[in-house]
């Protein structure tokens, strides 16, 4: 009776899963202009090549080339590195190197702090370079199809930043984790999900205030008063509260040489970013546009809501972690020297939880992200109505130069979309924008009302 309940729950909780990106994202309250454009865009990529050019994203049959082997060794790198990531540890795991780790940092000290902080020292630094081959590929790659500039000096350094970092960082959460599993050994999923909240919260206030670490940062107020003042018409028709002071300008040229620009911080803490690349590359309309993206953003709460979503998500991993332990430990822990879930080596099994759980989830992480990257394309474009002299068409060029020096594949396999792209592939978002005419005699826009 009972296992019949708990498929019936585990059946349950899948569907509320899938449902959930929808559901908190308002899909049905789509218009009219956004179906017919929706409609058309998609008629659009069906009647392309895979991997071949559409009307609205096309590239040079080189950078077609090198899209196309940039987009099938990603595919077979972000598989690839997921496998390995859960393999690695099963084989550390199984090995025995786990074990080695806690035997090591036991017989350091006798001291909790000294020992949680010594064994994630050793298991940090065995599985970065477990890592490393891929990672070192993957900068390879983009330093040869120019999608980054930054030398291996100053990529390694940035690694021991990270790694220091994960390390400082993660040993407190490492402790306070083991401090709740000790006093509360069925519950501390929940109360971990409870304490993890807040910490949560002060993550992406603090993030903002982290990144200086690895790019500069400048008031963009300073370096272009002229594309700020031309920013400020879209605060304004957005009825927005960004003054110029939460605008800065990311020095990304340093390192890389793609475009971007996003809404970071929570609160106090929240800004504009534009990355100078962007700058450098982009008309001023075609900027003013992405920044109507970005304000959709900020306009939209799409942080707030990302919180709640990612919340909901770590509930569920956090439980299914909880018993994915006890049921390894009492299967495996002979084998593998883990005698209980408070032992330092039950960390790689909670960590190999939440490897398995975290790429099964993925799919459903990235439809919601699409979802809310797919509402602030429409806010943009509706943003910068009358602003621009022509809003579809500058949006479909600012898709156009964002693709072009990404590489983006114009027409991807949509199964690799849809599990792991964060974002609506640009072939389709360039014709979406194109397509999208609220304005049109019988039509709405979504945001701004006519
Ligand atoms: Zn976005």
């Amino acid at each position: 009776m009972r296992s019949i309940f708990r498929r019936w729950f585990a059946a349950g909780l899948f569907l509320f899963l899938l449902t959930l990106p929808l559901s908190l994202t308002g899909c049905s309250s789509e218009t009219a202009a956004e179906r017919a454009a929706d409609l058309a865009a998609r008629q659009e990529l069906a009647a392309a090549p895979r991997h071949g050019n559409t009307p609205d994203y096309s590239l040079g049959p080189a950078e077609l080339a090198k899209a196309d082997h940039l987009n099938r060794v990603g595919e077979l790198l972000h598989f690839g590195d997921e496998a390995w990531g859960i393999l690695s540890l099963v084989l550390l795991l199984s090995t025995g190197a786990v074990a080695w780790m806690q035997d090591r940092s036991l017989k350091m000290s006798g001291n909790r702090w000294a020992q949680g902080y010594s064994f994630l020292f050793l298991f940090l630094l065995i599985t970065t370079l477990l890592e490393l081959p891929v990672d070192l590929y993957a900068h390879h790659l983009s330093l040869r199809y120019g999608l980054s500039v930054q030398g291996w000096p100053s990529w390694l350094w940035d690694q021991a930043k990270v790694f220091a970092l994960s390390w400082g960082i993660g040993g407190l959460l490492v402790m306070l984790l083991f401090w709740i599993i000790r006093r509360l050994p069925r519950l501390w999923w929940l109360v971990f999900w409870c304490v993890s909240i807040p910490i949560l919260f002060f993550g992406i206030f603090a993030a903002p205030y982290l990144e200086p670490l690895f790019f500069k940062y400048q008031p963009l107020e300073k370096t272009n008063p002229a594309l700020v003042a031309r920013l400020e018409q879209v605060v304004q028709k957005g009825q927005m509260d960004i003054p110029p002071e939460r605008m800065f300008l990311m020095k990304a040229s340093a390192k890389l040489s793609t475009l971007n620009a996003d809404v970071e911080g929570f609160g106090a803490s929240k800004r504009v970013v534009v990355w100078d690349t962007t700058i450098a590359r982009m008309s001023p309309d075609e900027i003013v546009f992405v920044f109507g993206h970005e304000s959709g953003h900020y306009v939209l709460h799409h942080i707030r809501d990302t919180l709640i979503f990612v919340l909901i998500l770590l509930l569920v991993t956090f439980y299914l972690g909880y018993r994915f332990v006890q049921w390894a430990i009492s299967r495996f822990g002979p084998g593998w020297s883990v005698g209980s879930q408070d032992d330092w080596a039950a960390l790689a099994v909670l960590l190999l939880a939440f490897s398995i759980f975290g790429t099964l989830l993925e799919p459903i992480q990235n439809a919601y992200s699409r979802a809310h990257e797919h509402a602030a394309d429409v806010y943009g474009e509706e943003a910068i109505h009358g602003l621009v002299a022509d809003p579809r068409d500058t949006a479909r060029r600012a898709f156009d130069v964002l693709g072009r020096t990404s590489l983006d594949d114009p027409n991807p396999n949509p199964l690799y979309v849809f599990w792991t792209y964060s974002h609506p592939s640009i072939g389709y978002r360039a014709a979406f924008a194109e397509a999208y005419d609220p304005w049109a005699p019988g039509m709405m826009p979504r945001y701004f009302k006519k």
